[in-house]
């Protein structure tokens, strides 16, 4: 079957003129009818990728999905776009799951969702059989694993299920990360026929990523109230963090909302439903929040305090610009958050081998951020990719906008002392003779005797430690990992005093925001306006009726009749049909004509 063939699907009911580049050859693959892995990052497509297969395919498609709650978002989103869908979980009332059955056994569905647990029931399995299934499609695949971040038990019988059926269908799988181990394991897990695999690069271009040494109070405040119309998550290490900040921006007349395992079930229910809807359009929580978030037009996602590890920080940066969008990351690092991660460690229950990997995964996050070399690039390097260029041009270390600072004198001074003190210490310490501190354990230790006790008086402990970091993240000291990492010169810090180089830091000033066009902004809100009311009338979420990508392209496009507003990518038939008329009106209305001209 050809791609041809595919590609008109993909224009007729999801109205996107063509394949990305990468969901072109795993389309291509699965057409082939051979089965197939596919490990692309989040917001690359890849629901599309098993979707219009199904639609081509002559019998039923499965998608295997362990979110309940995502799995009624699919449904609904191939439902608004004209393709017949059921899921069947545990969340159905009988007389839904009637329906269900009854919509499979007629034939009309074309694509069941189905939840792990489900296909262990004899009757499930009598019903499946009844039908003839084309293709089955695992989702999060990396479940299946225990190498993976979240292993379910109930995967690993996925391929007892499959031995079940009548006839063996085509069997494809789909994941954002996938380490080799990982990839391994589902492979031999699902019992893949011939395996094709396919990975892309896990750089998100879209995703602006920036750190900044800055307190949240004051940023949140600012950047909270400059992006009100804004769709975002803000994340903090602790429940009682995104409870005291849910007061302090509430009372300053922002309007959040918040989400921690802290609260009562159904309060968080209340709160993902609301921001999903678009009736709350920024989130506090704790990393508790996003697994089951599949929401296009998050615009930003920031960091209060630094997480734990690279990792995390990735899937939750990863919830950002799903729509292919410009999106913005801020990372905001406070010394105080990295103390309040190692106390977290140290009282954690898991082996000390187990402790020692997370003091270790948290010192490679605070090398990130502190790192002055390309961000993007520091991600793909984590994730075992070499980049093409060290230079995404988008991340706050590759915008030009800098102050260089000279700090060769400042780096001199803490490479002296280190070099000097006849024990390894750690940042603190190092910090704290530096400065010419009193505390006790100077005194005990009689670092105060130390030639290079009080050099850098000027400054704040804080300030130097911020210095030893860079140096750090500059590979001029080597950290030994453990509870408390010691530190000693590299050899890159002996040429460095040897050859009298210099060294210097660019200062991290946020990048001012480009001038706003008011006028795009206007329309823009007007038609998010038109979106969130038809929303609410059809009871989905404001991104399923049309994507902000699809939005923007309105304007731009501004197409005057249901021809052209079908040229726009992410308008299809069914969308047409629902939206059409209310969409031009808006687009052809004389307020936008008038400020065309
Ligand atoms: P993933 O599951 O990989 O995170 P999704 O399947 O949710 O990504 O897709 C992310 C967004 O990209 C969705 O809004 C989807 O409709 C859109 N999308 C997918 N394929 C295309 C395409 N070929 N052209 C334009 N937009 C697309």
């Amino acid at each position: 079957m050809e791609l041809k063939n595919a590609s008109e699907m993909l224009l007729k009911y999801f109205g996107y003129s063509e394949f990305r580049e990468n969901q072109i050859a795993v389309v291509e693959n699965i057409l082939k009818k051979k089965d197939t892995l596919a490990i692309m990052p989040t917001g690359a497509g890849k629901s599309v990728c098993y979707q219009v297969p199904a639609l081509i395919f002559g019998g039923l498609t499965l998608v295997i999905s362990p979110l309940i709650s995502l799995m009624k978002d699919q449904v609904d989103i191939l439902e608004s776009n004209g393709i017949p869908a059921v899921l069947i979980n545990s969340s159905l009332k009988v007389s839904e799951y009637r329906r269900s059955k009854e919509s499979i056994r007629s034939g009309k569905a074309k694509i069941v969702y189905v939840a792990p647990e489900r296909l262990e029931s004899e009757e499930f399995i009598e019903l499946i059989n009844e039908c003839e299934v084309s293709l089955v499609a695992v989702d999060e695949a990396h479940c299946v694993s225990q190498w993976g971040h979240d292993f379910r038990p109930s995967y690993t019988r996925i391929q007892g299920f499959i031995s079940k059926l009548k006839n063996r269908p085509l069997v494809t799988a789909f994941t954002a990360t996938a380490t080799e181990e990982v990839e391994e394991d589902i492979k031999a897990h699902l019992g893949f026929n011939q395996v094709n695999t396919f990975r892309s690069s896990v750089n998100r271009k879209n995703l602006k990523l920036y750190v900044l040494k800055q307190e949240a109070k004051k940023f949140l405040l600012e950047y909270l109230q400059k992006n009100r119309d804004s769709s975002g998550i803000v994340y903090f290490i602790t429940r009682k963090e995104v409870d005291t900040y849910y007061e302090f921006l509430s009372s300053n007349g922002i309007s959040v909302g918040r989400y921690h395992a802290g609260m009562s079930d159904q309060e968080r229910i209340m709160s993902q439903d609301s921001f999903q809807k678009d009736d709350v359009k920024v989130i506090l929580g704790t990393n508790a929040f996003g697994m089951g978030i599949d929401k296009s037009n998050i615009r930003f996602v920031i960091h209060a305090n630094i997480p734990k590890d690279l990792e995390s920080y990735y899937q939750e940066i990863g919830r950002a610009g799903r729509d292919g969008e410009n999106s913005e990351c801020y990372l905001l690092f406070q010394s105080k958050d990295v103390m309040m991660h190692k106390y977290m460690i140290s009282e954690d229950r898991a082996t000390l081998e187990h402790k020692k990997i997370k003091y270790d995964k948290l010192n490679i996050m605070i090398n990130y951020a502190h790192t002055q070399k390309c961000l993007s690039s520091a991600i793909m390097k984590y994730f075992g990719e070499t980049p093409e260029i060290e230079c995404c041009e988008s991340c706050i270390n590759c915008l030009a906008d800098y102050k260089v600072i000279d700090y060769t004198i400042q780096a001199q001074k803490v490479i002296s002392c280190i070099g000097k003190v006849k024990t390894k210490y750690g940042i603190k310490m190092i910090a704290d003779i530096l400065k010419g501190s009193k505390q006790k354990k100077i005194l005990q230790f009689q670092l105060d005797t130390q030639s290079t006790y009080g050099i850098m008086s000027d400054y704040s402990v804080d300030k130097i430690s911020e210095i030893i970091n860079f140096l750090i993240s500059d590979e001029y000291i080597d950290v030994e990992s453990g509870k408390f990492p010691t530190l000693s010169l590299s050899r890159r810090a002996l040429e460095f005093i040897k050859n009298r180089e210099c060294y210097t830091i660019k200062s991290k000033e946020a990048k001012k925001n480009s001038t706003v066009d008011e006028f795009f902004e206007d329309i823009f809100n007007q038609l998010r306006k038109l979106r969130y009311d038809l929303a609410t009338r059809h009871n989905l979420a404001p991104y399923m009726v049309f994507s902000d990508a699809t939005l923007r392209l309105m304007i731009q496009n501004r197409p005057k009749n249901e021809e052209e507003f079908l040229n726009i990518s992410g308008v299809g038939k069914k969308k047409l049909e629902m939206y059409g008329k209310q969409f031009l009106s808006l687009l052809n209305s004389s307020r936008v004509l008038a400020e065309k001209v």
